[in-house]
């Protein structure tokens, strides 16, 4: 089986080496992966990424939030137990600053955020994580090549080729951790979306310490950022993996909402903006298990909006799986649906 990006041929093989696993991507889904194969003593994985740095994308484009409730139900025990990790905060500060659902529960926001209205379920426990050093945590002491783009893998009887530009790698396990570009690589029905986000200029009413507030019936979230608030209007548009165009539009569309749905939070004014990729598969439910049509590929994919606050139960539950077929043992969960 070859599996390979569209418009790339192989160049001549400048460097060829083995390794036990080969994980593509070094966001949430491949670091957490390799933090777990490597607790667990596997000892030759090497994790490649294209970007010279950690968190170019979506990884490193998010809102940060550690959110457990209010989500789909098989996601749910995966959401607690990351949620869990993160709030011991091991790896990463963690600020229990809580969350408040509105559009569900009975709870009047505004004690707990002055000038947002509704009512919801508030939710204490969830709060927001520093994800540069999470996922720095994750990488800490892994082999990551940086700077090195896999083309694709061949799969032939005897061995597993994972192709770069300037050489292949043989193992006998290639993990598809490559976020917008895991459907493409993997042969899997995903689709990323755009999300934006915006921040505003400081704001003297802001308190640092307010909760994140998800207003579901509104349309959009928004906390406490840097002295003034971090805001989405929780677009969704399909778009080509790594294409973060921001859409002019979306300005208009947050400044509806706020107004519609907070209109006490009153005219914001922007300061920076971007857009980040949401990569789902038709369920919205997580990719994560072996390739039905190939055993020695591995997918951690289709994170959806919930990469962060899982990333830790998606790699402890990969290395399971991972290390129970190495041993022979009948995986604990079926392979990775191809939805
Ligand atoms: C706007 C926004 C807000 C969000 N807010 C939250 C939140 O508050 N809480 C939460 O829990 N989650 C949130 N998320 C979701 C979370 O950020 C993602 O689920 C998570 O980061 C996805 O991680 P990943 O490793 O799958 O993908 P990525 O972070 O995209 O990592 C994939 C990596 O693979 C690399 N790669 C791809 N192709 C190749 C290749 N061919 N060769 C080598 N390397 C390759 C890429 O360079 C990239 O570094 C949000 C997402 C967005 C966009």
């Amino acid at each position: 089986m070859v599996n390979r990006l569209p418009g790339y041929t192989l160049c001549a093989v400048a460097t060829s080496e083995k390794a036990d696993i080969v994980i593509i991507g070094a966001g949430f889904a491949g670091a957490a992966t390799a933090f777990h194969l490597a607790r667990a003593g596997r000892r030759r994985v090497v994790v490649l990424e294209q970007e010279a740095v950690p968190g170019v994308h979506s990884s490193g484009r998010n809102a940060a939030i550690i959110r457990e409730e209010g989500v789909d139900t098989v996601l749910r025990p995966l959401m607690a137990e990351g949620a869990a990790f993160v709030r011991r905060g091991e790896l990463a500060e963690f600020q229990r600053c809580g969350v408040m659902l509105l559009g569900m529960g009975d709870e009047v926001v505004g004690p707990r955020f002055p000038r947002a209205r509704g009512i919801g379920r508030w939710c204490p426990n969830d709060g927001t994580v520093d994800v540069a050093r999470l996922l720095g945590g994750y990488l800490s002491g892994i082999d990551v090549r940086f700077g090195t783009r896999v083309i694709g893998w061949s799969s032939g009887a005897s061995q597993l080729a994972v192709e770069t530009k300037t050489g292949e790698i043989t193992c006998d396990l290639v993990v598809n951790a490559a976020g917008p570009w895991a459907g493409v690589l993997g042969d899997l029905p995903l689709t990323a979306m755009n999300r934006h986000l915006f921040t505003t200029t400081p704001i003297d009413w802001v308190d640092p310490g307010w909760p994140c507030v998800w207003d579901t019936d509104g349309g959009l979230y928004f906390r406490p950022e840097s002295g003034g608030l971090l805001l989405s209007c929780c677009d969704e548009t399909p778009a080509a993996p790594g294409d973060y165009a921001e859409d002019p539009a979306m300005i208009d569309e947050l400044a509806g909402k706020v107004a519609g749905a907070q209109p006490d939070l009153g005219a914001l004014s922007i300061r920076t903006s971007w857009v980040g990729q949401r990569v789902f598969a038709s369920d919205r439910r997580f990719v994560i298990g072996f390739d039905p049509r190939d055993a020695r590929v591995f997918h951690v994919a289709g994170l959806g909006g919930h990469g962060v606050t899982a990333s830790f139960a998606l790699g402890r539950l990969a290395a399971e799986l991972i290390g129970r077929a190495g041993n022979g043992e009948e995986p604990s969960l079926a392979p990775a649906r191809l939805l």
